[in-house]
């Protein structure tokens, strides 16, 4: 009878324990690094924060010879390789600020059989020299990070990546593995093609994160709300705002330390001492709180952020799902909180129509938007849409998010909503919320009888809704795309031909009630 121990039966587990300190394998990690290490091909979609990298780092110390691994930033190569160094892992990184003696001192070490893993960029996988030395060195395998590099569709296509499709024709018997966390069914179509992965083992995982409770808020005053929410439900917690703007993230950076909780910026507008030094302390202190434009928290690994909240919308689902993945990485209870409004639709609306981009991709960045603005108006559960949006399916409502807990109320807007969309009409499709409102209410402003906008057959018809109610209604006909805004920066709003079968009552729009706003609790008098 065999004595062996768990340990030295599995010898992936002994690795995994010895050098890493981990204790077992997170979700399909095992079964991916046995896969590998016996010379298969995979394609790994995990979420961030998910363990790829053990994926082939494992392997590549299973499997004979250097293990290969491309990635597209230099400061992700750096940061892994240092860890493994310090873990006792031979792994170095080519890069183009190596100098030559560097690189001839790790290709020396390469043909010597002195290093288990080698990082570098695409570019320099595929000249010559390299493919010319890969040909007289053992390799363990070859590892493709951030895979969905590799897609035009994407948003993070790069050249270079579609190279990489020759490994396996002039390497046949080296296994490869394709990571990525984001790939939609699409995309993760073009990786297979592209790389030739046809017969690689996928290796899907789910990309819920069930202890993050979604919610999404109308907004009326954002610090109100944001302060609310803060001592309501997270006194003292560590946690991320995200904002659009630096100034904006200046201003609630201060104004969060004038009320008393402790907050620090970070924006690229800040020198690199002061934003490591703010990136530090809010790793290491607790109950910090983090104001950031989106160019914080790549590479952050604070498991206790316990809520992250956005006061700007973000401008796709793949940003908002990996800036709220920020939050409750130990898997204890932590919030994903944002307001939004109709600002937000109408800058991002703007900032996109007049950015320098292709149309192709103005196109892709367009229909990113919408898909993030339904989820917004989405009146059933969140967690659904956002799964959905992933091409994952939940197959019941979640139970942790706004929509689930409260359940949104919807009502008939078709009717309304004729109303609105003919008072953008009849005023010349060049108006503003707040004009259209006047009409709509009735009001006499200077600038509706400027106009003579109060002889229009509209003027009036919606005296019935109040002020704030139809504020709502045109901020989701511009997130349906019924309605759309105006370049010329005033925010001037005309109809969209999609809004034709509705304006025609054609067909129904059933819309979601904005919230009853939360009055503020009277103290009670004391006699
Ligand atoms: P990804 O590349 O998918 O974003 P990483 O590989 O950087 O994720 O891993 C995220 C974090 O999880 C790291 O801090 C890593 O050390 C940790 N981790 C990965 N696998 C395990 C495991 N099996 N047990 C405990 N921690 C793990
Ligand atoms: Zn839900």
């Amino acid at each position: 009878v065999d004595h062996c121990t768990a340990e030295s039966a599995d010898p992936a587990l002994t690795l995994l324990h010895r050098v890493f300190g981990f204790r077992g394998f997170r979700g399909q990690q095992g079964e991916i690094v046995r896969h590998v290490s016996d010379g298969g091909d995979a394609l790994v979609l995990m979420p961030t924060g998910g363990g790829k990298s053990l994926c082939y780092q494992l392997p590549a110390l299973l499997r004979p010879g250097v293990a290969i691994v491309v990635s597209p930033l230099i400061a992700l190569m750096q940061d892994q390789v240092r860890a493994l160094s310090q873990a006792g892992v031979r792994a170095a990184s080519l890069n183009s600020t190596c100098g030559l003696e560097e690189l001839r001192t790790i290709e020396q070490d390469m043909r010597r059989g002195e290093l288990d893993l080698v990082y570098m960029a695409p570019e320099r996988l595929m000249t010559p020299r390299m493919q010319e030395l890969l040909q007289q060195v053992p390799i363990a395998l070859f590892a493709i990070d951030e895979a969905h590099c590799v897609s035009q569709w994407g948003h993070d296509f790069r050249p270079e990546y579609l190279q990489l499709s020759v490994l396996h024709e002039r390497f046949p018997r080296v296994p490869r593995i394709a990571l990525t966390a984001t790939a939609d069914a699409r995309t993760r179509q073009e990786i297979v093609r592209r790389l030739g992965l046809d017969e690689a083992r996928q290796f899907l995982s789910s990309f819920d994160r069930p202890n993050i409770r979604y919610r999404v808020t109308p907004r009326r005053n954002a610090r109100d709300q944001l302060w609310r929410f803060l001592e309501t439900e997270h006194p003292g917690d560590a946690g991320i705002v995200y904002c659009l703007s630096r100034r904006k993230v200046d201003d609630m950076a201060e104004w969060l330390n004038s009320k008393g909780r402790p907050a620090l910026p970070y924006h690229a507008g800040l020198d690199a001492a002061t934003r490591q030094r703010n990136q530090q302390r809010f790793i290491e202190e607790e109950g910090l709180i983090v104001v950031a434009t989106i160019a914080f928290g790549m590479g952050i690994d604070k498991p206790d952020v316990r809520f992250v909240a956005h006061l700007d919308l973000p401008r796709s689902m793949e940003a908002y799902y990996q800036e709220t993945g920020r939050a409750g990485r130990d898997g204890l209870p932590a919030t994903a909180w944002m307001t939004y409004g109709l600002q937000d639709v109408i800058t991002l609306r703007q900032m996109l129509d007049s950015s320098e981009a292709g149309e192709a991709h103005k196109r892709v960045e367009r229909h990113r938007l919408e898909a993030m603005l339904a989820f917004c108006e989405h009146t059933a559960c969140r967690r659904q849409s956002l799964l959905g949006y992933f091409g994952e399916d939940l197959p019941e409502p979640c139970g942790n998010c706004d929509t689930c807990l409260e359940p949104v109320e919807t009502w008939d807007a078709t009717e309304a909503a004729r109303k609105a969309l003919s008072a953008v009409y009849r005023t010349g499709q060049m108006f503003g919320v707040a004009h259209l409102v006047d009409v709509l209410r009735g009001r006499e402003t200077d600038r509706v009888r400027q106009f003579g906008h109060h002889r229009l057959s509209v003027f009036g018809l919606g005296a019935d809704m109040e002020a704030g109610q139809w504020r709502t209604l045109f901020r989701q006909l511009v997130a349906l795309g019924l309605v759309e805004v105006d370049l010329d920066g005033y925010g001037g709003l005309r109809l969209a031909e999609r809004c034709r079968p509705v304006l025609r009552g054609e067909q129904p729009l059933h819309l979601r009630r904005d919230p009853a706003p939360a009055r503020a609790r009277r103290k009670r008098a004391v006699p």
